[in-house]
C-alpha cells in the first residue's frame, strides 16, 4: 500500500530506529537527520515517515505531507540560522538520487554555485 514501510529501505529503517542517525528534528509525520556524507557545514535530510520513492510520488499521493517536509526543511534552516541555503529534492537516478525514499536535502553554511553540477 502507498506510504507503507519497505523492508529494504534504508530511510524506513532510520524512521523505525533500526539504523542509527543523528536526528535533529522530528514531528508526527517527518524526521530530519544529518547526512552521513555532508556536502556543506549544514547538510540535513528531511524525510516523510511514510515511504514514497521520490518527491514526485510524495507530492502526488500526499501533498499535505509534502508540505510538512518543506516546512521542516525551513525549520532546519532557521535552527541553524542560515541566511542563504538550498533545499534540493534529487528526483531520479540521472539527477543523483541514490536512496529511493523521498527526501529534501537542506544545504547551507558555505557559498554555492549555480547551475549545480
Ligand atoms: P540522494 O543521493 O538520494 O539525493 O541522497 C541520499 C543521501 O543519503 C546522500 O547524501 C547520502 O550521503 C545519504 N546517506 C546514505 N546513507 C546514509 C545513512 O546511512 N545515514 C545517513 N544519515 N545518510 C545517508
Amino acid at each position: 500500500m502507498a506510504g507503507e514501510p519497505q523492508d529494504d529501505c534504508l530511510f524506513c529503517k532510520i524512521v523505525e530506529g533500526h539504523v542509527p542517525a543523528t536526528i535533529v528534528r522530528e514531528t508526527e509525520t517527518t524526521v530530519a537527520f544529518r547526512d552521513i556524507n555532508p556536502q556543506a557545514p549544514t547538510h540535513v535530510l528531511v524525510i516523510p515517515k511514510a515511504h514514497y520513492k521520490d518527491a514526485a510520488a510524495l507530492a502526488t499521493a500526499e501533498p499535505a505531507l509534502a508540505a510538512d517536509v518543506l516546512r521542516e526543511a525551513q525549520a532546519v534552516a532557521d535552527d541553524d540560522k542560515l541566511e542563504s541555503y538550498r533545499i534540493v529534492f534529487n528526483t531520479g537516478a540521472g539527477a543523483g538520487q541514490t536512496v529511493w525514499h523521498a527526501h529534501a536535502h537542506v544545504l547551507g553554511g558555505r557559498g554555492m554555485q549555480w547551475p549545480p553540477g
